[in-house]
């Protein structure tokens, strides 16, 4: 059901050019039907999911240009996103092309070790599943579904793919500062992903974290998210409110790959107002 007013916006979206099932185009259609204002497509490692909506955007949805890059850190998993940068800043585009290399070569491995395990497939279906973008996990679990070695991607996961399993190769990742200036770099916004999967244990071990970052460049952090529930939103905001960093958010769409989250909504209740495009805007006007 289209919003009345478009008033919405889902900044946290995944394209063909990553792990998600809808390209860039299907996405600004979908998202033209959901009546938002403005997306962006966040894909992994990448900008080439952006580059491409920005070449299609329309009046009545704007697109702002979007990342979401890996860094290292543990035990949870940290996502740093970026908004706003030049899509064709040499200094971002060389360290993302060295993330495709390393993501190249795990590939690779986790062919071999399947491989190993007398699941042999042909790189060939990989880029087929692929579709021309990143290869990644998800591509692997559902040439597993396709194969009918497993039932669905999550078990895909569970069985072979996952940390631990037999066919996992970790993944070369920038550390968080280096992640964070790629982005500062090239004009871009900085913001950290889904406070939640850093697994801090309480909210003084999170606000550490979001200092530490802070003090190397991280300007915002992602406030609105399908699993997010009222009280978890309320305390990131006010992190953000008391630490003068914006807020932003999305829905982490990946698609039919993730078929219970939808585009602008969430699990069907969020709704992430467009005022936070405008902080975005200002924060990257006062900062380059
Ligand atoms: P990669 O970057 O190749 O390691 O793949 C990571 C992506 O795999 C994530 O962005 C998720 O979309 C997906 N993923 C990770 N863990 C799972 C899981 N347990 N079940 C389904 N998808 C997953
Ligand atoms: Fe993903
Ligand atoms: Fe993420
Ligand atoms: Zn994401």
């Amino acid at each position: 059901m289209p919003f009345k007013y478009a008033q919405y916006i889902d900044l946290h979206i995944h394209s063909t050019a990553s792990d998600g099932s809808l390209s860039p185009v299907q996405i600004i259609q979908a998202a033209k039907q959901s009546g938002l204002r403005a997306i962006a497509i966040t894909d992994h490692d990448t900008l080439e999911g952006s580059i491409e909506a920005l070449a299609f955007s329309e009046s009545f949805l704007e697109i702002i240009p979007g990342i979401e890059i890996s860094a290292q850190f543990s035990p949870g998993s940290m996502h740093i996103l970026g908004y706003l940068m030049q899509t064709d800043n040499p200094s971002l585009r060389q360290t993302l092309r060295l993330l495709q290399k390393a993501r190249a070569e795990r590939n690779l491995r986790i062919v071999e070790k399947l491989k190993n395990l007398g699941l042999a497939f042909h790189y060939r279906e990989l880029l087929d599943l692929a579709g021309g973008g990143q290869i990644g996990r998800p591509h692997f679990a559902r040439a597993l579904v396709r194969k009918g070695t497993v039932k669905d991607v999550d078990e895909a996961f569970d069985k072979y793919l996952k940390q631990g399993r037999a066919a996992y190769v970790s993944k070369y990742r920038l550390q968080p500062a280096e992640a964070i200036a790629s982005i500062a770099r090239a004009g871009g916004v900085p913001v950290l992903a889904h406070p939640c999967s850093l697994q801090a244990t309480n909210e003084a071990a999170l606000e550490k974290i979001v200092l530490d970052l802070k003090a190397v460049g991280l300007q915002g952090i992602e406030v609105y998210y399908p699993s997010h529930d009222a009280d978890t939103m309320a305390i990131y905001e006010h992190l953000a409110h008391r630490h003068g960093m914006v807020m932003t958010g999305g829905t982490d769409y990946h698609g039919a790959a993730k078929p219970d989250i939808r585009l602008g909504v969430g699990k069907g209740d969020l709704r992430i107002p467009y005022r936070l495009v405008e902080g975005l805007k200002a924060c990257k006007a006062q900062s380059h």
